[in-house]
């Protein structure tokens, strides 16, 4: 079964009034271009609802950045709850961030709580997993994914995933000019769908996973092109309307 390609844009704690609407009018105009793929753009909570007002009526999605792991709404002072963001019109949430993971302590038992919440409160989570340098470099990168993704499927069940992106994203590669090689890409893809196959095969070949990490347009063909990676969580790159757009462009050229 072929699976959707996807392009995402992580714009992080980026951007303004101003700069959004200029940034998504470029992106909405553009987007007609790519019928075969799925273009979502997770902005700051607070743009959100402008983000989204300026979507409305084209076939880019919206997403949030990170969600409460309550399940219901109330006195936790600065968190958004996953029904919130469903109310304001988005789709996808990120889970597991690389930067909400390091920076902010979010441990895997919380990730996986995120995860379910989202999914219960209507939301499609995308699920970002990754090793760090000196992990790859110790030769831990397959005992993290496992660690990572197992923390999900032990809450929530492999077929959770039918609702439910992966992003596969190398803390050394994020924000760092540095990306996986296609083949380090692949192999690591192909290890998170084994992982998801042993409890699920169908579920396993079903779910989208995407490569993440210093995506650009002149890398981007040929990490998209292996078997195993379903598109892109793009950072940097998703704040330039062009350099966004040609990687649509590359994930639209290879629609079966
Ligand atoms: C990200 O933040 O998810 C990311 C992949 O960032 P960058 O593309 O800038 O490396």
């Amino acid at each position: 079964m072929a699976r959707r390609k996807m392009v995402a844009g992580n714009w992080k704690m980026n951007g303004a009034r101003d700069a959004n609407a200029s940034l998504v009018h470029d992106v909405v105009f553009d987007s007609k271009r790519f019928p075969g793929i799925d273009i979502v753009v997770c902005p700051p909570a607070v743009y959100i609802e402008s983000v989204g007002a300026a979507l409305n009526g084209s076939s880019v999605q919206l997403g949030a950045q990170t969600l409460s792991e309550q399940e219901k709404p109330g006195a936790f002072t600065g968190e958004i709850h996953g029904g919130m963001l469903k109310d304001v019109g988005c789709s996808y949430v990120l889970v597991g961030h690389s930067e909400r993971r390091s920076l902010y302590g979010e441990s895997d038992a919380l990730v996986a709580h995120k995860f379910k919440t989202a999914q219960a409160c209507g939301l499609v989570p995308v699920l970002c997993l990754g090793e760090t340098l000196a992990e790859r470099e110790d030769g831990q990168t397959e005992s993290v994914l496992a660690r990572q993704l197992g923390a999900v499927v032990d809450l929530t069940g492999a077929a959770a995933f039918k609702s439910a992106v992966i992003a596969y994203e190398p803390v050394w590669a994020i924000g760092t000019g540095r990306t996986a090689s296609p083949e380090q890409a692949q192999a690591a893809h192909a290890f998170i769908r084994g992982q998801l196959a042993k409890t699920n095969a169908k579920i396993a070949n079903s779910t989208r996973i995407l490569y993440g990490g210093s995506v650009k347009a002149d890398n981007a063909a040929t990490l998209f092109a292996n078997a195993d990676v379903d598109g892109g969580l793009i950072g940097g790159a998703s704040l330039k309307a062009a350099e966004f757009l040609a990687i649509c462009a590359l994930a639209q050229s290879l629609c079966q």
